[in-house]
């Protein structure tokens, strides 16, 4: 495993103090109430307020409409936005997973076409990868694309699709030729526009009524083909290589960060009593983050490091799952709970979620899976 150490130079402690004044202004203007993690709030205008100081599209190359800047400095940006629970989740797919994709494997025109706009805080983009049948096994999935004049007719059935109802466009996995002995071939990736003709997007609503994330059904969806994301029977490689960048970032580590900060905050004279519940979590907080940080750089530096990307992952949302629990066992210790409080929303919220944070992007048992496979095969 290659986790080096990493200090931030004194430009990128500049740019988090940049960014740390201005969520610190923005916060008592109540452009935002904080939330947790990349669940926050959909707030296209936020998103934009973002991309105008340059905060969006950051790794992606001025030609392209972004900042040219690096891996390191993104995380530092999205790790202020993270702690202070700004609404990232608008635009937090597209920045995050898609731009970096279409750098990759998008074609000129993809790139021409959708980075400026990604860039902009004016293209979100969804996952269509998980099915019915088709979750931790991915290599499974049934959509499949058909080749027609001009391009190819979708058609399947997407699941646990988060923000299809607001986005613009997703990437879908689908198999493109007949399933062969090694099911890892004959799947590519499209880029669909979820206006399209044939495409109904039902909602799957949380347990609290809340809408995130949904069920896609495609029928003899029309995709031209220049929407084919990189190559033909590719699908499998840049899905794998795709998740790293989904896996190691501050979203795994900070969903919770709000619970805490909040307490802190709400109860300074009750935190005293819980230090070493809350030192023993700081603790693990720093670590993980080391990590993270470490896989930043490493991305920066044009490495893959997606078995040290699903280390992070596995700790850092076992992480957060913990400190739901501590907050929740401190909470019925306290003699005056209070109500109606920001912390109190926040961890009614944390417990209704948080079980998610370790099936979302890849379960536990196989992002292990994934690590001592890697770990095997670079002996
Ligand atoms: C909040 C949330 C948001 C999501 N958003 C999206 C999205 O936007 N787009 C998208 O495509 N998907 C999304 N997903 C789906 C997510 O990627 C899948 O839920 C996940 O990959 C697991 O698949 P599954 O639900 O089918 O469970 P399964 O794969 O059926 O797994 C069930 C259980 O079996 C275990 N298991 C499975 N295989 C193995 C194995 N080989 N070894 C050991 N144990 C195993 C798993 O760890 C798990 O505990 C989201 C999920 C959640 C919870």
């Amino acid at each position: 495993m290659h986790f080096v150490p990493v200090v931030l130079t004194p430009e990128e402690k500049a740019l988090q103090s940049e960014v740390r004044t201005f969520l610190a202004e923005e916060l008592p203007k109540g452009s935002y109430r904080p939330a947790l993690g990349m669940n926050a709030e959909h707030s296209p205008e936020f998103s934009k307020k973002l991309a105008a100081r340059g905060w969006l599209g950051m790794v992606i190359p001025p030609e392209y409409g972004g900042q040219g800047r690096s891996a390191v400095d993104r995380f530092i940006v999205v790790e202020e936005l993270l702690a202070a629970g700004a609404p990232v989740g608008a635009h937090w797919i597209a920045d995050r997973q898609t731009a970096p994709t279409l750098l990759r494997f998008g074609t000129e025109t993809q790139r021409r076409r959708f980075l400026p706009a990604i860039a902009a805080g004016e293209c979100y983009f969804s996952i269509g990868m998980s099915e019915p049948d088709a979750g931790s096994d991915l290599a499974s999935v049934h959509t499949t694309a058909t080749k027609v004049d001009g391009g190819w007719s979708l058609s399947g059935t997407k699941i646990w699709t988060t923000g299809a109802h607001r986005s613009h466009f997703f990437v879908a996995l689908c198999r493109t030729s007949a399933l062969g002995v090694d099911r890892h071939q004959g799947l590519s990736q499209l880029i669909v526009d979820l206006s399209s003709p044939g495409i109904k997007i039902n909602p799957i609503l949380f347990l609290d009524g809340t809408h995130d994330f949904n069920e896609v059904v495609l029928e003899d969806v029309f995709v031209p083909d220049d929407m084919v994301l990189g190559e033909l029977g590719m699908g499998w490689y840049q899905v794998t290589s795709e998740l790293a960048y989904e896996r190691s970032g501050p979203d795994r580590f900070l969903s919770t960060w709000q619970l805490l900060k909040t307490y802190l905050a709400e109860r300074s004279e009750r935190a005293i009593k819980v230090a070493e519940q809350l030192g023993g979590l700081t603790a693990r907080f720093w670590t993980i983050r080391q990590l993270s940080l470490s896989v930043a750089r490493a991305l920066q530096l044009g490495q893959s490091p997606e078995v040290e990307a699903a280390i992070v992952k596995d700790l850092g949302t076992t992480f957060e799952q913990e400190v739901v629990a501590v907050m929740q066992s401190v909470m019925e210790d306290d003699p005056d709970p209070g109500s109606s409080s920001l912390f109190e929303s926040l961890l009614a919220q944390a417990i209704l979620v948080s079980p998610s944070y370790t099936i979302r992007g890849g379960t536990t048992e196989v992002l292990r899976s994934v690590a001592a496979h890697g770990l095997m095969s670079r002996k």
